[in-house]
């Protein structure tokens, strides 16, 4: 009976939608979000969000890969307003695919700086970073030399054979990474140096990047590898049992005295086939607003990539003594080496 109902109203409904066919007007009120911010932390950003201006976000989540094989496939039937995604190679790939929308904003253009956001073209510009984060070293204080980890180099050092604990070489946040110094080393001696971090390895490649931190105060390793914001997160953490952790780990930041440290930006785009574009360029502009900087910061311990804001995170803080050098290499760079790091990883087992 209800079975015969709902077949029912479907036809009624079809029945009025044909001859009621105005055309479909976008809806001003809604913002179809792709985000891969993985951070319990960003919920109060949305919410907040929708208070100011009245849109409501429907989320989807995924991951960078997982997002931008979903616009693939869902060409330009695709929904999503705009794109959030959590890594340079990421984004630089999204705009090479033509999956973003370039846009003009002076609000943008003037609080995102050059180098953190796509070239301009004549159509505007591709996609924005919001937030910076680093990839730093972690080490076992009881059993490692600072001196012996201050370069990304030492990591494929034989002095430190049998300590390495890493998370997938093919996680984006690697890949940009070793993107980065292919850049920086040239490819062959990008290879050697990955050989020999597998040839440090303290265990194969396993977990996220807090794995690794804990695998190191555990003493199972005695350096691993570890973007800043999931360390901070320890640190700031009323937890005893995570208290007792960041106690035994010391953390560099790798090649102040060389090129620097390696930085990754997290960033948006607006979609291309957007059906709501004004609310999505809104949802950009706010992002980059004083409030929402300081829930990056604050929030989720990355840095704001708008200028002159203060930082006022004890951990970011204590973890630099307030500044450090980060790498000058232009994003597209990082990018484009994906491929060719992706094979040496396969050639020197690297999984
Ligand atoms: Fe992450």
């Amino acid at each position: 009976m209800r079975r015969t109902l709902t077949v029912l109203s479907l036809a009624v409904s079809a029945l009025t939608a044909g001859l009621f066919s105005t055309p479909v007007l976008a809806d001003e009120q809604v913002l179809n979000l792709y985000s891969a911010r993985h951070y319990p932390t960003d919920e109060a950003l949305y919410s907040d969000f929708t208070k100011a201006t009245g849109i409501k976000i429907n989320r989807v989540d995924s991951d960078d890969a997982g997002i931008i094989a979903r616009l693939k496939a869902e060409g330009s039937a695709s929904p999503a307003d705009l794109i959030l995604l959590v890594d340079a190679a990421r984004l630089w790939k999204g705009e090479v695919d033509g999956m973003f929308l370039p846009i003009k904003s002076k609000t943008l253009e003037t609080a995102v700086p050059a180098q953190l956001r796509s070239k301009p073209t004549d159509d505007g510009t591709a996609w924005f970073g919001l937030s910076t984060r680093a990839r730093v070293v972690v080490y076992d204080k009881l059993k490692i030399n600072k001196a012996d980890v201050d370069t990304y180099e030492e990591l494929g050092d034989p002095k430190n054979k049998g300590q390495l604990c890493i998370r997938s070489g093919s996680h984006p946040y690697n890949l940009s990474l070793f993107g980065a110094m292919t850049e920086h080393l040239g490819p062959a001696a990008t290879e050697a140096w990955l050989k020999g971090m597998v040839d440090n390895m303290a265990r194969a490649p396993k977990g996220g990047d807090t794995d690794q931190i804990k695998a190191v105060a555990s003493g199972e390793c005695g350096i691993a590898v570890t973007n800043t914001y999931y360390l901070a997160r320890l640190m700031r953490s009323t937890n005893p049992a995570d208290k007792a952790l960041v106690e035994r780990v010391g953390v560099v930041f790798p090649n102040q005295d060389s090129w620097g440290t390696h930085v990754n930006v997290a960033g948006g785009a607006v979609a291309r086939y957007a059906k709501n574009q004004a609310n999505a360029v809104k949802f950009l502009e706010y992002l980059v607003s004083p409030e929402a900087q300081n829930h990056f910061a604050n929030g989720n311990n990355e840095w704001p990539v708008v200028k002159g804001l203060k930082l006022d995170n004890p951990a970011l803080n204590a973890m630099t003594g307030g500044n450090f050098k980060s790498e000058v290499i232009p994003i597209s760079a990082v990018g484009m080496n994906q491929i060719k790091v992706q094979q040496m990883l396969d050639r020197v087992g690297f999984r």
